[in-house]
């Protein structure tokens, strides 16, 4: 199955600048097309990418596209070209891409934007998944917090996916032991990385 390729719009169509046909002779006869070729990917135009077209005899059908052009053909052509913009439909799959992209920005803006909320206000129960060392993963549970000070135990647990953390964050595995941690040295942790997921559930 064929998934992508090129394919081209209709843009406009006017009678040549050149008034006589090269191969029969008749004045007047000259008709000139432009087309937006565009790529497609699973039959959604993707981008537009140049312009094509031709000069066509009305009289005696002599098509010439290209190579296939008469000097002064050609250059009533491109001159004929110049103002030719690609459909609108043609940027299709830009358009798409693009949405997608401004999505997630907003949606991993929104998410940041809670998380910091979260660290803002600590809570017993909040889990921060943080970064160990290299390929180390871990998260540290909120035992109680008092004014600024957070009251953590550290999970026992390390794993080497970051996306596995949220496996080991199980209450046997966090360790007895409490420490404090001054609220805007957590924040800090976060800025700087170390932290790198907020959890309240
Ligand atoms: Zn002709």
């Amino acid at each position: 199955m064929i998934v992508y390729g090129t394919n081209a719009a209709h843009v406009k169509t006017d009678r040549s600048t050149v008034s006589t046909c090269p191969n029969c002779g008749e004045n007047g006869s000259l008709v000139t097309s432009v087309f937006s070729k565009h790529a497609y990917l699973y039959w959604i135009p993707m981008f537009p990418i140049g312009m094509t077209g031709g000069t066509q005899c009305e009289k005696c059908g002599h098509t010439m596209e290209g190579a296939g052009m008469t000097p002064e053909v050609k250059e009533a052509f491109k001159e004929f070209k110049k103002g030719a913009k690609p459909k609108f439909w043609q940027f299709s799959g830009l358009a798409i891409i693009a949405a997608v992209i401004i999505w997630f920005n907003i949606s991993s803006n929104q998410d940041k934007k809670n998380e910091l909320a979260v660290l803002a206000d600590p809570q017993k129960g909040d889990v921060y998944d943080y970064k160990v060392e290299e390929n180390e993963y871990s998260t540290i549970l909120v035992r109680a917090r008092m004014g600024d000070s957070v009251y953590v135990s550290l999970n026992e647990y390390v794993t080497d996916q970051k996306s596995g953390v949220s496996e080991i964050d199980t209450k046997e595995y966090y360790s007895k032991e409490r420490m404090a941690l001054h609220k805007s040295v957590i924040e800090e942790m976060y800025k700087e990385g170390t932290i790198f997921r907020v959890n309240r559930y």
